[in-house]
């Protein structure tokens, strides 16, 4: 026994405590309920994983960890009456037990309602009451409930159960599109018919069958599978250092290999795992250079947006330019492009296009669409001086979004309620005058024009990118990342012959999206897009890292900091990268031996940090499913990393005023 007090002790403090949950009764409860006694015998040797495990019937038991965050995000005090909706093994309602005065818990399949009663009442718990029904109608007799949490995932709230909620009352379940991915939500009942609704995670549960929730004949709960035994892995870890290429750092790695794997690739998709790591910026930087000097590559484009990009592209092209262009990329997330290791590329650029004929300087461009107003900004710039009176017109159109100047998306609030004017019809209006301008405006100068369009373009597509979000995450990612391809599409026509294309971005745009947990979602990305239009000559790298700091916000718009990267988890690619031991390597995918790539071909999970990282919710925010060969053609590995040194302004002083990052 005091073996497993030891071993919970362990998971409260490495699964639970460093991921965030910070409540003491919380905490103090894992410590107490011996998970093992809700296991069959054959599992309870692995009680103390960090991970779901099966019980009866092809359910499961949750992970501890999710187990705790949902109880924690109850926010209960003591002396509550719970609700519990999926009670399996019985194991979170004992959880509950620990803290609420009483406990009501229903579950579905008759087996296991039985013998969770048993469980609890041989472990002395008399605060809990187990129902074998339908959990999606709730349990009208005993309502209402201070909280509710619901251990299967749904198409929607239940109505039932929400109207069983007590005025403050909290509702916590995982809700989906699909029966097996979801979001876990909370619902807060501020009034009699008001309820306040918030997202806490991406989680994946079995679903919640019944009346209010799937129809019990969708696809039935796949089993979990069994975690992957340590000794599997040893093999695999073998079979990883025997296919790489190891190096010592990224300045001596060898590149040639991955150059003759590239062949004769046109596009080539380089990604990050972090949007704020050092090494994966010049790592990215060495092969890029490489693909210019050896292979002809003849762009770069980036997930950045296209004024800014265009700032330098103006600037390593040496191209004449008005001295009152906007400083590139001077808004959050600064660091991701305005960092000592972009400047670093940037100069390199510029020195390798001085001297070469205009046609065959290496540009670079942006593919994002986040610069509404610097790309209206740009348009009229450019009619005021070529075209004034579609300058005068233009200004009446864009002038519809003004208002919206400080934030966009309540402009796309506003439009989609009704309460103000869509101004879709008049950005599209001027897409299409300003294409239609072609002939004329492109006889002055064919790069300006393109750089005209493209703003329009921006836009027309960043108009609608701010209403469709409020359809969801999944309708706007889609059309981002569809923008993104087709300024890519657009770019390699502009630069024929001589178009090809490197592009950086983060690996969830880069990887193809249909390996990973995103297809589920129904989300694409640049690289599937790639993928699907070009076939074979695509060559997509990936990157990983275990440990170090990455340069990252806490929130959206807030200050960058220095973060600690929590050493990756169990049953992650990174994991097993890291069990190798070595610092570094590429590691080929397309080109593996087919005992390695069979090896990595089982799904694991896989870590992603954007400009936002929250290592206290790291499971929940920042991990997802994958499966890497399938994303990937290389992945690159760097054990440690460190974060990107962003450009100080003292650094800057004393600049010509053609520099792109000016003050
Ligand atoms: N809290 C549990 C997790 C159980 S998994 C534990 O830690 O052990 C989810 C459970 O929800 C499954 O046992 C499943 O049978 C049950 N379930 C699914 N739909 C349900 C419904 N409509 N009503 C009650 N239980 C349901």
């Amino acid at each position: 026994m005091t073996d497993n007090s030891t071993k919970r002790e362990e998971m409260v403090q490495y699964q639970i405590a460093a991921r965030g949950v910070r409540s003491e009764p919380v905490l103090e409860a894992m410590r107490t309920v011996p998970r093992e006694e809700f296991l069959p015998e054959n599992l309870r040797e692995f009680a103390y994983e960090d991970s779901p495990l099966p019980i009866a019937a092809g359910q499961t038991i949750s992970q501890p960890y999710i187990v705790a965050f949902m109880v924690e995000a109850l926010n209960l005090r003591g002396g509550e009456r719970v609700l519990e909706i999926g009670a399996g093994s019985g194991y979170a309602a004992a959880i509950l037990a620990q803290i609420a005065a009483r406990v009501y818990s229903i579950e579905r399949i008759g087996e296991l309602a039985k013998s969770a009663a048993a469980t609890l009442v041989r472990l002395g718990y008399d605060n809990v009451e187990i129902r074998h029904a339908d959990g999606t109608r709730g349990w009208p007799e005993q309502a209402p409930f201070d909280a509710i949490v619901v251990a299967a995932g749904g198409p929607e709230v239940p109505e039932s159960l929400k109207q069983q909620m007590k005025i403050g009352g909290r509702l916590i379940i995982p809700i989906g599109s699909t029966p097996e991915i979801q979001e876990l939500v909370r619902v807060t009942r501020v009034s009699e018919d008001e309820f306040e609704m918030e997202d806490l995670a991406d989680v994946r549960f079995v679903p919640l069958l019944g009346e209010e929730g799937w129809a019990p004949d969708t696809q039935p709960a796949r089993a979990r599978k069994r975690p992957v035994a340590v000794d599997r892995d040893a093999a695999l870890v073998d079979a990883i250092a025997d296919g790489c290429e190891p190096f010592n750092g990224v300045r001596s790695a060898n590149l040639d290999p991955l150059l003759d794997r590239i062949g004769d690739a046109r596009i080539v998709l380089i990604g990050e795992a972090t949007h704020g790591t050092s090494e994966f910026y010049r790592m990215r930087n060495r092969i890029t250079t490489e693909l210019i000097k050896k292979k002809g590559f003849r762009f770069v484009s980036i997930e950045g947006d296209w004024p800014d990009a265009a700032r330098i592209d103006h600037y390593v092209r040496h191209f004449e330019y008005r001295p009152s262009e906007w400083i590139a990329f001077a808004r959050f997330p600064t660091w991701m492009w305005r960092n000592v290791e972009v400047r670093e590329f940037v100069d390199w650029l510029r020195n390798h296009n001085h001297g070469l004929n205009e046609k065959k300087r290496v540009a670079f461009h942006g593919l994002d669409l986040y610069s509404l107003y610097s790309s209206i900004r740009a348009v009229l710039q450019y009619l005021d001086e070529v075209d004034p009176s579609t300058a005068a017109v233009a200004r009446e159109r864009y002038g519809c979004l003004t208002p919206w100047q400080t934030d966009p998306a309540t402009y796309g609030r506003a439009a989609l309620t009704g309460s103000y004017q869509s101004c879709e019809d008049d950005v599209v209006h001027m897409l299409t005058a300003i294409s239609q301008k072609h002939r004329e405006y492109a006889a002055h100068d064919g790069e300006r024009f393109l750089d005209v369009m493209q703003n329009a373009r921006v836009v027309a597509n960043a108009e609608r990118y701010y209403r469709v979000m409020y359809y969801g995450s999944r309708a706007s990612w889609n059309l981002r990342d569809t923008y993104m391809f087709e300024t890519l599409q657009t770019l390699i026509e502009h630069h024929q012959p001589d178009n090809k294309a490197i592009i950086w971005a983060h690996n969830s745009h880069v990887g193809d999206a249909v390996a990973t947990e995103m297809s589920a979602r129904g989300e694409i990305n640049i690289g599937h897009l790639c993928r699907r239009n070009f076939g074979d000559s695509v060559y997509a790298i990936g990157f990983g890292t275990d440990n170090g700091t990455v340069a990252a916000a806490s929130d959206w718009d807030g200050p960058m900091e220095i973060k600690s990267i929590v050493p990756s988890m169990r049953n992650s690619y990174e994991r097993l990268f890291h069990q190798t031991t070595l610092p570094g390597f590429l590691l080929p995918l397309r080109h593996a031996s087919d005992a390695l790539r069979n090896g990595l071909l089982e799904a694991r999970m896989q870590r992603a940090i954007g400009v936002i990282y929250r290592p206290e919710t790291e499971f929940a925010s920042h991990y997802f499913q994958a499966v890497l060969p399938q994303q990937f053609d290389e992945y690159i590995w760097l054990d440690t990393t460190h974060a990107v040194t962003p450009i100080k302004t003292a650094e800057l002083e004393g600049m010509p005023d053609t520099y792109p990052f000016g003050l």
